[in-house]
C-alpha cells in the first residue's frame, strides 16, 4: 500500500472510532440518570437498607448480647439492676459510629420482642468535623432508632419493657407479702394449740 492508500485508511479508521464513541454516548444520553446532585438530592434508599443502628433505651434488657456480637467492639453498655426484681435497666449506652460496619450482627442478636431494642436504619450520613461527635449516646440513638418506621404500634412494643415489669413485680410482691404477713401472724397460732395440744396427742 502506498502512501496515499495508507492515509486514507487511517482517516477511515479515524471516522469508525470517533462514529462509534458517538454511538456509545448517543445511547446513553436516554439512559434514566443515575446520578445525583447530593446532597440537594436524596438518594431513594431500598426497603431494607442497612444504615446505622438506632436504640430505643426503654426496650434494652441490658443483656449485653449486641455488644458481644460486634466484630468490631464499638458498643459499650452500662446497666444498673432493678431493687428488689430480676431486671436490668439502661446506664450508658455508647455506640462508635465511625467505626460502625452496618453488618446488623448486633440486630441479629439482640432478643426483644416484638422489636429489637437495636436496629438499623437507613441514616448513612457520618461526616463530622469532629471524630468525637461519633460516639453516640442514648438520646442520638434513640432519634435514629426512630427515624425508621415501625410496623408494631407503639403501645404494643411500650407495654412489656423491664421497667414496667420491674413494676409489676414488686406490685405482685407487695401483694404477695400482705396475705404472707396475716399468714405469718396465723401460722404461730395452730402452732401453739398444736404445742398444747401436743402433750394430749403425745
Ligand atoms: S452494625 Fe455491626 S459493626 Fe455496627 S454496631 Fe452493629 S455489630 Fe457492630
Ligand atoms: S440492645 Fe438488645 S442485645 Fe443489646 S443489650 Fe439491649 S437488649 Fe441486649
Amino acid at each position: 500500500m502506498g502512501l496515499f492508500g495508507r492515509l486514507v485508511d487511517d482517516l477511515v479508521n479515524t471516522f469508525v472510532s470517533i462514529l462509534k464513541g458517538h454511538q456509545v454516548t448517543w445511547r446513553n444520553l436516554w439512559r434514566e440518570r443515575v446520578t445525583l446532585q447530593y446532597p440537594n438530592e436524596r438518594p431513594k434508599l431500598p426497603e431494607r437498607y442497612r444504615g446505622l443502628p438506632g436504640l430505643h433505651p426503654e426496650l434494652c434488657i441490658v443483656c449485653g448480647a449486641c455488644a458481644k456480637a460486634c466484630p468490631v467492639q464499638v458498643i459499650n453498655i452500662q446497666g444498673r439492676k432493678i431493687a428488689g426484681t430480676r431486671h436490668r435497666e439502661l446506664v450508658r449506652y455508647q455506640l462508635e459510629a465511625g467505626r460502625c460496619m452496618f453488618c446488623g450482627l448486633c440486630e441479629e442478636a439482640c432478643p426483644t420482642k416484638p422489636v429489637k431494642a437495636i436496629r438499623l436504619s437507613n441514616t448513612f450520613e457520618l461526616a463530622v468535623a469532629d471524630k468525637s461527635a461519633l460516639v453516640l449516646e442514648i438520646p442520638q440513638l434513640l432519634e435514629i432508632w426512630k427515624s425508621k418506621p415501625v410496623e408494631v404500634p407503639e403501645e404494643q412494643y411500650l407495654a412489656a419493657t423491664p421497667k414496667k415489669l420491674a413494676a409489676q413485680e414488686l406490685a405482685k410482691q407487695a401483694e404477695g407479702e400482705k396475705p404472707k404477713a396475716e399468714g405469718a401472724e396465723a401460722a404461730p397460732r395452730p402452732k401453739r394449740v398444736a404445742a398444747e395440744g401436743g402433750p394430749a396427742g403425745g
